[in-house]
């Protein structure tokens, strides 16, 4: 490693402030990636699409009960119809039969008669329950088709600003690893150390009487001593604990 570089002779302080300023990009574009608005749109859809899934296996259940009521209101129904036809065949045949059989054969067909009343109303109630089921099954399907439509359209669209954020991201840390890596280690040990601590900003600009970092303005007194400190000292902000560096090392961007 030669010292050609002008920026090794930098203050540390002026490359502590350009690592800062790295790690607040990169934090602002992981942000970026991870409250990306069609990632949270994608998410609602697949709630709703999972809800009307629900709904539609609920319909299913149900549409699977009312065919098989149906079914077997059908095979009823075929069977008074049988056993009718039958008692009418065996009217036509008996004409010379006594009175008292005929009539009993002609209630059970007046029986028979209201029994098919009867069945036809129950399938009429099953009937009416089908169809807007079977109308509601429908545009759940329809509705099922458009959201995939739309998801697809936001993967799409995720994929790409993903892609684009994870480029920059790439560049934004090789600087950011060039930069830390000039670093003293001691200095370097402290600014994690308060990041970690300080919500992800470990050094601030005192820009003015005022820290950058929690945005609080010194004592004037404080600012001039500050000020005044050897170039190689390293202030704090007594109120945040952040690295303060001074616009003189390069700190008033
Ligand atoms: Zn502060």
């Amino acid at each position: 490693m030669t010292d050609a570089s002008p920026r090794n002779e930098e203050h540390p302080l002026a490359v502590l402030i350009r690592v800062q300023d790295l790690d607040t990009a990169i934090s602002q574009h992981e942000h970026r990636r991870a409250a990306l608005p069609e990632r949270r749109e994608l998410a609602e859809l697949n709630a709703r699409g999972a809800a009307v899934r629900r709904r539609t296996a609920e319909l299913d259940e149900r549409g699977a009960e009312l065919a098989g009521g149906l079914a077997h209101l059908e095979e009823q129904t075929t069977a008074v119809v049988a056993r009718r036809r039958a008692l009418e065949d065996r009217l036509s045949g008996a004409r010379g039969a006594a009175g008292r059989d005929l009539a009993a054969i002609e209630s059970e067909i007046g029986q028979l008669r209201s029994r098919l009343g009867q069945l036809e109303d129950e399938e009429i109630v099953l009937l009416e329950e089908q169809e807007p089921l079977e109308a509601e099954r429908d545009a759940h399907r329809a509705e099922l088709a458009e959201l995939a439509e739309r998801a697809a359209e936001l993967t799409r669209r995720i994929a790409e600003a993903d892609a684009e954020i994870d480029g920059e991201l790439v560049s934004l840390r090789a600087a950011r690893g060039d930069q830390a890596a000039l670093l003293p280690e001691a200095l370097a040990r402290r600014y994690e150390d308060l990041r970690a601590r300080l919500g992800g900003t470990g050094a601030a600009r005192l820009i003015g009487d005022r820290c950058d970092g929690c945005h609080l303005t010194l004592p004037s007194a404080e600012v001039d001593r500050i000020r005044h400190l050897p170039p190689d000292a390293v202030a704090t902000c007594e109120q945040c604990g952040r690295i303060l560096v001074r616009a003189s090392l390069g700190g008033d961007a």
